[in-house]
């Protein structure tokens, strides 16, 4: 009895899509057949270890071309379909990457370039429809006593019919579109195309994969001229060297390989931005092939995501995402690791007591960060790159765990700067100060340009010295972590410091600070949201600026007031300074001394322009305008 039924929409639109396809790369049919059948022969092993129904096998893939029928047959030994799975996995776009190619192409409205990523991305079974109108599969699960064929045309809907003589596994005979003007599909039938596809996408597939090949033999028999004669024959040969491309020696290994590799395997359609590759022999024995995507994951600030390499074992496959082989910071870094010193039905709970294991990640962590090292000295323009997309990352690494890792991480951040166009490193920062100058001093604004128009950069700017422009959330509690680079302290702007003057200016001033102490006290009287109002050491054109004392920063009241739980009421101290050589500040001064009383107006405007300047918020918006209106007034008036 046949059943028919209706292919899920997000699929019909996969198969329009690949099915109307424009895209030149048709060839990647083959090795997503291929890659599934492997897949399938990896299920059935590991099924074998633990149920003793399942029998383990040798197995095999075989790539069968049909001249006459114009069929290419794709046949493994592996887990085979119940039924229930061909409806799922077949009916269904069961595959991630699928889904988000859909996605993808959906947002992008099929313009010619997003065809091209169909090459890349790896849209499994159904790309065999880019180059057959008809598809069978013929399979039998060793779990289930029924074999299944399911044809589908690729349109609309497919059939599964139960069939006697299945054997276990599955055969996907894919039937061969016309040929086109522009596409020869036969082209696939051709021993030499089979053998070149399989060689260059899936020659490191663990398993056999074999077609046949045609073979000259001299026979007995003669010809006219009295030559032997020579007899074809076909043999199924084994057409891959069965390599996993990151156990070749790296000399039979070319970029494009690399890249080719990371796409197919990590579903992504960019070439990574870095590859990552090293063979370490001592304490610990393994080979890792690691690579850092151009652009980061869609999800990887989700919690959903998870980190981690593959991990394979003597070149045999383990587990998916070993997250112990990652530390949080570099969640990033897609890649997988083979070693020869775990077993291999290794669990994963035993992997997280695993000494092997712990050491394997130690050397992967500093091997990262060497290559990051390397980069960044080498190739400033990559690292730069990088930084953009995972920058925020290592700050991360440097904040966690109580800046263990300050030290590893510390030389591999970039900064803004008010001095220079492009970012810098600390280092950079260091060897740049200036004679006098005693601390490395950061602004933190929502860019450059408004860090520039903080009241407190005037006197730093005079100096000449540099500051570095903090933009990140995390940047201000990093530095909090990090304290002193190169036993330099770090030092705010935003904080009230003195540590621009000399001994005869810290004199001057706190001369100044007497003389004015009932104006000062009288000023914050008036300002209830103010802590204390002083005399400023870094104004210079500027009537007056906010700082925030010694303890939390404006940026981080911002940050931590942001965050879920936090009740709104962490708050930085508000300090007032004012400049004592400002005309305003001199004549408001003038006033008070003739009257006490008349200056509260004029010391909540102070206090908003202060606000104004800081970037941040006014307390209270209506009463500032009402006092702008009566100023404006007054001056016409007169
Ligand atoms: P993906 O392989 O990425 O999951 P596909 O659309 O290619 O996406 O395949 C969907 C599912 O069908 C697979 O996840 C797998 O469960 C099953 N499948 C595909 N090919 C085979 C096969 N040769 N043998 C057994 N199961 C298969």
């Amino acid at each position: 009895m046949s059943e028919k039924f209706e292919f899920k929409t997000e699929t019909k639109r996969l198969l329009d899509m690949m099915i109307n396809s424009i895209y030149t790369h048709k060839e990647i049919f083959l090795r997503e057949l291929i890659s599934n059948a492997s897949d399938a022969i990896d299920k059935r092993h590991f099924l074998s270890l633990t149920n003793d129904k399942v029998k383990d096998l040798d197995y095999e893939i075989k790539v069968e071309a049909d001249k006459a029928l114009r069929t290419l047959t794709i046949t493994d030994n592996g887990i085979g379909f119940t039924h229930e799975d061909l409806v799922n996995n077949l009916g269904t776009i069961a595959r991630s990457g699928s889904k988000e190619f859909v996605e993808k192409m959906n947002k992008e409205n099929q313009g010619k370039d997003d065809v091209d990523i169909i090459g890349q991305f790896g849209v499994g079974f159904y790309s065999g429809f880019m180059v057959a109108d008809l598809i069978e599969v013929i399979t039998k699960s060793p779990l289930e006593e029924k074999g299944y064929k399911f044809i589908s045309e690729g349109l609309e809907s497919y059939s599964i019919d139960e069939v006697s003589d299945a054997s276990e596994g599955t055969k996907i005979i894919l039937h061969l579109r016309a040929n086109t003007d522009d596409v020869k599909y036969d082209e696939y039938l051709d021993e030499y195309t089979i053998k070149d596809l399989v060689r260059k996408y899936s020659d490191y597939i663990r398993y056999p994969i074999k077609t046949w090949v045609t073979k000259y033999e001299t026979s007995d028999e003669k010809d006219e001229k009295g030559n032997p004669k020579s007899v074809e024959t076909s043999v199924l040969e084994t057409i891959n060297s069965m390599t996993p491309i990151w156990r070749k020696e790296k000399k039979d290994v070319t970029d494009e390989m690399l890249n080719t590799f990371y796409k197919q395997k990590f579903m992504d359609w960019q070439d990574p931005l870095l590859t990552i590759q090293s063979n370490v022999e001592g304490n610990v024995t393994y080979r890792t092939l690691m690579f850092i995507p151009r652009q980061a994951p869609y999800d990887l600030y989700q919690s959903s995501y998870e980190k981690g390499l593959q991990l394979y074992t003597k070149g045999v496959f383990v587990i998916d995402k070993c997250k112990e082989l990652l530390p949080d910071y570099l969640k990033f870094v897609k890649g997988l690791v083979d070693t020869e010193d775990l077993p291999l039905n290794i669990s994963r709970e035993m992997l997280q007591e695993d000494r092997s294991l712990t050491l394997i990640a130690k050397s992967v962590e500093s091997k990262i960060l060497s290559e990051l090292k390397k980069t960044l000295e080498k190739d400033r323009a990559k690292y730069e790159e990088f930084f953009a997309s995972y920058g925020v990352n290592l700050k991360y690494g440097v904040y966690e765990n109580f800046g263990e890792k300050k030290e590893k991480l510390q030389d591999l951040l970039l900064f803004e700067s008010l001095n220079s166009d492009k970012k810098i490193t600390l280092r950079e920062y260091k060897d740049a100060m200036k004679e006098g100058q005693k601390s490395i001093y950061f602004a933190s604004a929502k860019d450059k340009a408004s860090a520039l128009m903080l009241p407190q950069i005037e006197a730093i700017k005079e100096k000449g010295f540099d500051v570095l422009v903090l933009t990140d959330h995390v940047d201000e509690f990093m530095l909090q972590v990090l304290k002193e680079y190169d036993k330099v302290e770090f030092k705010n702007i935003a904080q009230a410091n003195d540590d621009l003057l000399t001994e005869d200016e810290k004199k001057e001033l706190d001369k100044k600070k007497e003389e004015n102490k009932d104006f000062l006290a009288d000023l914050k009287n008036d300002l209830p949201e103010v802590k204390e109002v002083v005399i400023s050491s870094t104004l210079t054109t500027s009537p007056c600026c906010l700082s925030s004392g010694n303890g939390i920063s404006f940026e981080m009241e911002k940050v931590l007031n942001a965050q879920q739980d936090s009740d709104g009421k962490i708050r930085a101290d508000r300090i007032l300074e004012i400049n004592p050589n400002h005309e305003l500040v001199k004549l408001v001064e003038e006033r008070y001394k003739e009257n006490k009383d008349s200056i509260k107006d004029y010391a909540k405007l102070l206090y908003d322009a202060a606000l104004i300047d800081q970037g941040m918020p006014l307390t209270d918006p209506k009463e500032f305008n009402t006092l702008l209106v009566n100023l404006m007034t007054a001056s016409l008036k007169k």
